[in-house]
């Protein structure tokens, strides 16, 4: 068995699935390529190794921009949740998971990468120095690598999350240990073209929507870049949801703008903030909007024009705040 500082709990987690004939596996709500990966991954790897054992995704919503990795599992009747085991994966809490059944079933297990805010489930899997919850797979699997099979599609699976949540292992998570796991997922023959392929092309009427976009971005007194589209905006450009979110990433290379933020309404008339920072810690303005995250990496949600602006305005604070106190940051 290979050396892991967890391989307590982690041997308790194979124990556990040993144990159960029927496993759900559940991840949060909007799934980015992580959430998306890792549940395939950890399916795929169960489905190989345990082949006479049920292994199903139980979510309630879906990513059109991970449609490519395919389907996910029909719902199952609630009656067949009440002897199954429940893994959640890349939720910090039980109310961002995608689907509430995970209560329905007979014991949850919890395995993430994000800071530890509320712990679940019988056993707690979590490692906020990991990149991903897609590294933390990948390690289960090298510490069992006498009993869980992989294949290229789990490697593909998992490699999408290392690739994704790294920022295409650009971000600080990245360790040394995150391009070890890397290499072992690419020893498994992943067509990496075709996965950057499917990951980072555009279609051509995106540039110009982009570029409307891009002339909204406002910058605040500190350099807080940041923009905002209502529901107007984006049945106007067209664009879902998902593709409005994925807008945060126009701000992420500006000189100066350590703290950017994204502010989406959401169909219920709220607002989902997306923010991200270098050199900046942010997850304590997000705790301060009804959310959560990462050091760099967090969401939230504001309910009126006053507190988006509050927002906003203690956004530009924190950064005033950083760059009196700090030098060498662009
Ligand atoms: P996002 O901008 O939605 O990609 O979120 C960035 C990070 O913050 C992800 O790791 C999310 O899991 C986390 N996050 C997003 N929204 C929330 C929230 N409302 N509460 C707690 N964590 C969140």
């Amino acid at each position: 068995m290979k050396k892991y500082e967890n391989i307590a709990v982690m041997s308790a987690i194979l124990q556990k699935i040993r144990d159960y004939d029927r496993i759900v596996i559940m991840r949060h709500i909007r799934p980015d390529g992580d959430a998306v990966g890792s549940t395939k991954g950890l399916q795929r790897i169960l489905k190989l190794s345990f082949p006479e054992k049920q292994i199903l995704l139980q979510n309630d919503d879906f990513s059109e921009k991970f449609a490519f990795l395919g389907q996910e599992d029909a719902c199952l009747p609630d009656e067949d949740l009440a002897d199954a085991l429940c893994i959640i994966l890349d939720s910090a809490t039980l109310e961002r998971v995608s689907s509430k059944r995970f209560s329905l079933c007979r014991e949850i297990i919890k395995i993430d990468h994000h800071i530890e805010d509320q712990p679940y489930g019988s056993l707690s899997w979590v490692e906020d120095r990991r990149s991903s919850v897609c590294e933390m797979i990948a390690a289960f699997r090298d510490a069992f690598s006498d009993e869980l099979l992989i294949d290229k599609e789990a490697a593909t699976y998992i490699y999408t999350g290392l690739v994704t949540d790294s920022g295409r292992f650009r971000f600080n998570s990245t360790s040394p240990e995150t391009l070890r796991l890397a290499a072992l997922m690419l020893s498994e023959g992943i067509n990496t073209d075709l996965l950057f392929a499917n990951l980072y092309l555009n279609d051509f009427d995106s540039f110009s929507v982009n570029a409307e976009i891009s002339r909204s971005i406002r910058i605040t007194k500190n350099g807080v870049a940041y923009l905002r589209l209502t529901n107007a905006d984006r049945e106007r450009l067209g664009l879902t949801q998902e593709k409005a979110s994925e807008t945060l990433l126009l701000m992420e290379s500006i000189k100066g703008s350590l703290i950017w933020l994204a502010f989406i309404e959401n169909d219920d008339g709220s607002t989902r903030v997306r923010l991200r920072s270098r050199f900046v810690t942010i997850k304590e303005l997000a705790n301060r909007y009804h959310g959560g995250g990462h050091e760099c990496a967090s969401g939230a949600t504001v309910y009126s024009d006053a507190e988006l602006n509050a927002l906003l305005s203690d956004a530009d604070a924190l950064l005033g705040e950083y760059k009196s106190t700090h030098d060498g940051w662009l």
